[in-house]
């Protein structure tokens, strides 16, 4: 069976940072790349807000630019999916991973950046839009829709933090909401309906979205009459929840209700000696490509220092 000091699940901000640390330390780090190889940002056009890129970025130039980085200094890429683990629980002790459900390999260290997926709606226009005028992040996209009209679905804290920051932006934006009722906080609910340019419509749900090459219209369904009507908009936000990718560590590593790994404070230790977490599939609050490559760093220094003080 293949050893190796290091094993990184993931290619993301997250993993890619950590490998390049961890080449560098020497370590020569294994990634696999996982079933979208560069992660969430491969899902975005343009991104403006990571530091270093005055012009901004395209997000699959930049998730190339990192993975010939952390190639550079020795990172193995592999393709593939590691679809199993069996966590030791003794300092010292071996990982075993199984990638493709075939073949298993051990490691003295995991570091698991394996991200959240964000949750769309399901309809065919909005994947046809995705990237032009479909997005699931305000804080990276909203920026593109200055000055336009746009619409966001979903009635949870983040919905309503982004249709706040959207606010700051655009003349109008319109909050699609199922229910009768926001889920959100009741200090985001004040906000969000305290905010002129912030429209509601209850009780509503999305039909489809309409335009050529990219989005100009939401066709909408008032759920309790069943009249529909068209909202012009150019940009149609989602947020109505991400799934952190973490199904396969259930059972072996702390997780919260929806699945998020639990880390110690300050650190990207897991309960599990050797086995750290960092970037989105460890944070539900700030899910950045910068705070995700700040963890992935952490946990690279995180397992160097591990493994000089147990192997
Ligand atoms: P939530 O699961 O809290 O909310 C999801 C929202 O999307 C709900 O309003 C839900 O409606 C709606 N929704 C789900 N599926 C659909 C669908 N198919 N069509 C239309 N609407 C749909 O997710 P969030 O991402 O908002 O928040 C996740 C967690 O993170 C929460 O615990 C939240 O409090 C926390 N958070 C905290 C923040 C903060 O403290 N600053 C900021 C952001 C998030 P319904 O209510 O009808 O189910």
């Amino acid at each position: 069976m293949e050893q190796h000091n290091v094993v990184i699940i993931g290619s993301g901000p997250a993993g890619y940072t950590a490998a390049i640390y961890a080449a560098r330390a020497d370590l020569k780090p294994i990634m696999y790349v996982g079933l979208q190889p560069g992660g969430q940002l491969t899902t975005t056009t343009e991104v403006d807000n990571f530091p270093g890129y005055p012009q901004g970025v395209d997000g699959n130039a930049m998730m190339e630019d990192l993975k010939n980085q952390a190639e550079r200094f020795g990172t193995d890429v592999r393709w593939g999916m590691i679809t199993s683990v069996e966590f030791s629980d003794t300092p010292g002790g071996l990982h075993t991973l199984t990638v493709d459900e075939a073949t298993k390999i051990q490691a003295q260290s995991v570091i698991i950046a394996t991200g959240a997926t964000a949750k769309y709606l399901g309809l065919p226009s909005e994947e046809k839009f995705m990237g032009h005028g479909v997005s699931a992040c305000a804080v990276c996209d909203g920026f593109f829709y200055k000055g336009q009209n746009v619409v966001i679905v979903g009635g949870g804290d983040t919905a309503a933090e982004e249709a706040s920051y959207l606010a700051k932006l655009c003349p109008k934006v319109t909050m699609l909401v199922r229910k009768g009722e926001l889920r959100a906080s009741k200090a985001m609910q004040n906000r969000i309906l305290s905010t002129p340019n912030i429209d509601v419509r209850w009780h509503t749900e999305t039909v489809e979205l309409l335009g050529e090459h990219g989005v100009e219209g939401v066709k909408v369904r008032n759920l309790q009459t069943g009249s529909e009507d068209v909202i012009e908009a150019t940009g149609f936000f989602v947020a109505i929840g991400h799934k952190p990718n973490s199904d396969i560590f259930k059972g072996q590593l702390d997780m919260d209700e929806v699945g998020y790994l639990q880390v110690q404070a300050g650190s990207t230790k897991t309960r599990k000696p050797g086995v750290f977490a960092a970037g989105d599939v460890a944070d539900k609050v700030y899910r950045q490509a910068i705070s995700a490559a700040g963890t992935g760093c952490m946990a690279a220094l995180d397992a160097e220092r591990f493994l000089a003080e147990f192997h």
